[in-house]
């Protein structure tokens, strides 16, 4: 099979001394396709899920075009000689704002462009001194740029890339108002590039509004998640979703397990009952402070946490490798909020596993993710206390009357280690029973 090489898309020496330090050794599908035309000036629609490598797909070309540690045009010096932002990246959360930041300097680091990022939660002076200091590129949340764009610390009158990451998102988080305020600072000649994951009426209506005969690229649907990634369901109801995860998780092997709940108390209430349960856990959600989500990230990325805990929100967008299981303590409504939450396991063709906790409500997000994916969830494995059904859901309304009754618990089955997935591999195995109960 044909690979292409990064070098074949014309990139400045620095970034391709950066990319081979970063360890990459082709250009994922996204950054083959838009790379070029990012270069070559055009304007990018791109639909893209995290994990496809999209951020060096913009970061790399915006790079190459800023140069490679030319001096400012006189046109692009600002106020005292500091440099006019040049282009500016804007992103729905903090923690997406950070990896953006991250990957401008890991990938300009044999370049002279100065980056800064600036998002709210955390004190503004440091970021206004860097800010009137004069930077290249602005990775921002569209709040705290525009409380900067308010006192003064910030013009965009030089600015000649924009950069819409997680479009939908930002939309979805109510940005739409902010992002036009910030748009009408902006000059009309420009480069701009809009990413999305999904791509709602909203997006293309907006991206019809700033972008200029663009260029679409697509590489993966959002409808089409990796394919390494094995999904399971627990029917379970919601009385008993915190012993069942307790249960789990001691049963299960797994490196990194990422846990996503419907609400910022939710995510609470289940690290608490985990930590009781002598499980190591945190949670990251937006009532939060910066440093403590930025600390329960720093400790789930290094090993010292296993199990994260976050709503769809502030888990939007984060770049964590080696997440085994993503699951899903509460379901969500949305089937494309599934696709981006198991997004987060299964990278770069490693294999991840998906649970989810599907309660008798879910039933109807359960057959919409199912349609979106084009896969069923299959019935996991029994767990002590926990007795797999042979089917979700489709053949309750055929069930024979001697089948369990509603409720009840059913029969439970002995303790049994590493479990999971057990279902899978003993076809056949187990009472035929359509519902099961866990122990509380
Ligand atoms: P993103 O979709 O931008 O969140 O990137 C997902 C992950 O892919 C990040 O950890 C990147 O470091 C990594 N990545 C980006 N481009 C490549 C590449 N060409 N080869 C290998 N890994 C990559």
């Amino acid at each position: 099979m044909y690979c292409m090489k990064f070098e074949e898309l014309r990139l400045n020496r620095p970034l391709l001394d950066a990319v081979r330090t970063a360890g990459y050794e082709t250009p994922t599908p996204i950054q083959a396709e838009a790379i070029p035309y990012i270069l070559e000036g055009k304007d990018v629609l791109a639909v893209a899920q995290t994990g496809t490598g999209k951020t060096a797909a913009f970061a790399l070309p915006i790079l190459h075009r800023l140069g490679d540690g030319r001096s400012p045009r006189p046109e692009q010096q600002g106020r005292r000689g500091s440099r006019k932002i040049r282009c500016l990246v804007l992103a729905p959360t903090r923690e997406l704002a950070q990896q953006i930041m991250d990957s401008f300097k890991s990938y300009g680091r044999f370049c002279k462009t100065r980056q800064t990022v600036v998002y709210g939660g955390v004190n503004k002076h440091a970021q206004t001194r860097t800010l009137r200091a004069g930077v290249d590129v602005l990775v921002a949340t569209p709040g705290r740029l525009l409380d900067h764009m308010a006192d003064g610390n910030v013009s965009l009158d030089g600015v000649e890339m924009l950069v819409l990451d997680e479009a939908d998102r930002m939309l979805d988080m109510g940005f739409l108002p902010d992002i036009r305020r910030i748009l009408a600072k902006v000059p009309k000649r420009r480069q701009s590039l809009l990413l999305s994951a999904t791509m709602p009426k909203p997006i293309r209506d907006l991206s019809r509004d700033i972008l200029s005969n663009p260029v679409s690229v697509e590489v993966a649907r959002v409808s089409s998640p990796a394919e390494a990634i094995e999904h399971f369901a627990y029917r379970v109801e919601k009385s008993e979703k915190s012993q069942l995860l307790c249960t789990l998780l001691e049963n299960t092997p797994f490196t990194r397990a990422l846990v996503f709940t419907r609400t910022k108390h939710g995510a609470d209430k289940v690290v608490r009952n985990l930590t009781k349960a002598g499980i190591e856990a945190a949670a990251i959600h937006g009532n939060k402070s910066q440093n403590a989500r930025t600390r329960a990230l720093a400790a789930f990325r290094s090993g010292k946490t296993a199990v994260l805990v976050a709503t769809d929100i502030a888990a939007r967008g984060l770049d964590i490798e080696n997440i085994s299981h993503v699951i899903n303590y509460d379901l969500t409504a949305e089937p494309e909020t599934y696709v981006h939450r198991i997004g987060r396991t299964g990278r770069a063709g490693a294999s991840g596993t998906a649970l989810s906790f599907v309660s008798g409500e879910d039933r109807g997000s359960l057959r919409d993710i199912e349609r979106l994916i084009c896969t069923q969830l299959r019935p996991a494995g029994d767990l002590p206390g926990y007795v797999a059904p042979k089917v979700m859901f489709a053949e309750l309304p055929h069930r024979p009357r001697s089948a369990a009754p509603r409720g009840t618990g059913g029969q439970r089955n002995r303790p049994r280690a590493g479990a999971t997935n057990s279902a899978r591999r003993r076809p056949g195995r187990g009472p035929r029973r359509a519902r099961t109960a866990v122990a509380s």
